[in-house]
């Protein structure tokens, strides 16, 4: 799965001019993110941390991860119209877990009031590993998928001219070429769009809930320009705002300063930082609202690591895909091993299997973000403290991927150039617009590509750990 420079990467002077010419680059592209210090502000900005080199990603792998995106749709939608599913599936976890026992308590009320919204829009993003079998092959396995504020779909659209521009310093004109076009934000842009039209008010806005601290803005401003450029009137808001101002009419039509709301979409709220008690109330608001949710609660809840593990069970893609016995394949070839650790002599011998062996196994909770999985030595001791417990219930167990490593430069604001071995993880934005029973939209709309240096077993962009890539099919 070697990219072609090696030879490239041995050579000092080269390397060093190459990432001269790649920082500007990215910083004349967009590559942005505002700074630690200066979260809230662009007075001061940086450019967002990626790889000096594309990284080899095997086409055949490439054109699989596409080709199950539109499945993936189909199955967080049906997921999320599924009540008995998302009851059963999510039971244990709600009893320890105490924020996603919030999220379905507002799922639960939402549903009893009956629901307002008739406009679905979903925007995930399935994101993948490259596991290596023992004969060397490399297979597409599913890492999870994002259901809420999946994010790097602007930033990621402007690396490529970066990366062909790298290639190009470096001699490598007729690699620089193959290169794919990539634009998620576009995509992502349409299908908000699209749920705008149908949502029927033209005077209405589309309203980004956005967090406190707001490094990423460039990314999402991507997706803003878009609709901007479509004369969509976009807003950005906190759920502190959202407390403080926003409201319902008789028809649960969302209102925030005056202004009608048709699309709320979440770049925010997938953690429990995210919340204190007004910004629940917030929450409570605008799932309860009209207007439509990117994603509503159920979709959300649909995105979590329990259902992804109870998806892997045998028999629950047919249950929730009656009828689409390929799609449900495509879907399944893409899955690791998945345990359950609920209560019962199942989830004891499961637990005593990972305790044995941590490094075959990765252990989550139901959390999103980075930086939450247990690895290793740290899985065994948690794991242990915890088998006999109820609390074991709160995470559940995936076989570890291991993907073959390669040789990249991190670029990263004020840290050395260094040489490191290097793994990455591609993700397949999807979108798709429901109304009512009917699927009016149904786009697989681009790729994330993101590496890491192997010592850091967990952890995204935005957790400091992965930095932004290009793949060169290979
Ligand atoms: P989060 O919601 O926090 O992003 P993920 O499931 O994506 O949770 O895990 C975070 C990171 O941990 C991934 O980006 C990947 O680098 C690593 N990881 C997760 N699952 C596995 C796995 N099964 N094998 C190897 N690495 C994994
Ligand atoms: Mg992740």
């Amino acid at each position: 799965m070697a990219a072609p420079w090696e030879d490239v990467l041995r050579d000092e002077t080269a390397v060093q001019e190459a990432a001269r010419v790649a920082v500007d680059a990215a910083l004349l592209a967009g590559v942005l993110m505002r700074t630690e210090g200066e979260p809230n502000a662009s007075d001061v900005v940086n450019y967002a941390p990626f790889t000096l080199l594309p990284s080899a990603v095997p086409s055949a792998l490439f054109e699989q991860a596409y080709a199950v995106q539109q499945d993936f749709n189909l199955l967080v939608d049906a997921i999320s119209q599924n009540k008995e599913f998302l009851e059963r599936t999510l039971a244990s976890t709600i009893k320890v877990d105490d924020f996603t026992a919030r999220l379905f308590r507002i799922y639960m009320q939402v549903l009893e009031e009956g629901l307002a919204q008739s406009v679905f829009l979903g925007i995930n993003r399935s994101d993948y590993m490259f596991d290596c079998g023992v004969d060397g092959t490399p297979a597409l396995k599913q890492i999870e998928i994002n259901t809420i504020a999946a994010s790097f779909g602007g930033l990621t659209s402007r690396t490529v001219a970066v990366h062909g521009q790298v290639l190009k310093v470096l001699g490598k004109s007729k690699e620089a070429s193959r290169l794919l076009p990539n634009n998620p934000s576009k995509g992502l842009a349409l299908g908000i769009v699209k749920a705008w039209e149908l949502y029927g008010s033209p005077s209405a806005v589309v309203m980004f809930l956005v967090e406190e601290v707001q490094r990423n803005i460039f990314d999402q401003r991507c997706v803003e320009n878009e609709l901007w450029n479509r004369n969509i009137r976009v807003i950005r808001r906190r759920f502190r705002d959202v407390f403080e101002k926003g409201s319902l009419d008789d028809a649960r039509r969302l209102y925030m300063d005056g202004q009608e709301v048709a699309v709320v979409y979440y770049r925010e709220g997938y953690v429990p930082k995210n919340y204190d008690q007004q910004n629940w109330e917030a929450r409570l608001l605008l799932e309860r609202s009209r207007a439509v949710k990117c994603p509503d609660i159920a979709t959300q809840l649909a995105g979590t690591k329990k259902v992804q593990q109870e998806l892997s069970q045998p028999g629950t893609l047919e249950k929730l895909l009656p009828g689409r016995a390929e799609a449900v394949a495509r879907i399944r070839a893409t899955f690791a091993g998945l345990y359950s650790l609920d209560v019962g002599e199942e989830g004891d011998k499961i637990a005593a299997m990972a305790i044995t062996d941590p490094d075959r196994f990765v252990l989550k909770p139901q959390r999103e973000g980075g930086g939450n999985n247990l690895y290793g030595e740290e899985l065994r001791q948690v794991l242990e403290k915890i088998r006999d417990s109820p609390e074991r219930t709160s995470y559940i167990l995936m076989d570890k991927i291991k993907p073959q490593p390669a040789m990249n430069y991190l670029l990263r604001a004020h840290s050395p150039l260094q040489v490191s071995e290097c793994i990455s993880e591609l993700g397949i934005f999807g979108v798709y617009v429901r109304q009512g029973k009917e699927m009016v939209m149904n786009e697989a709309t681009g790729h994330l590509l993101r590496t890491k240096a192997i010592e850091h077993a967990d952890g995204g962009v935005a957790a400091g750990v992965a930095v932004l890539d290009t793949p060169y099919l290979v």
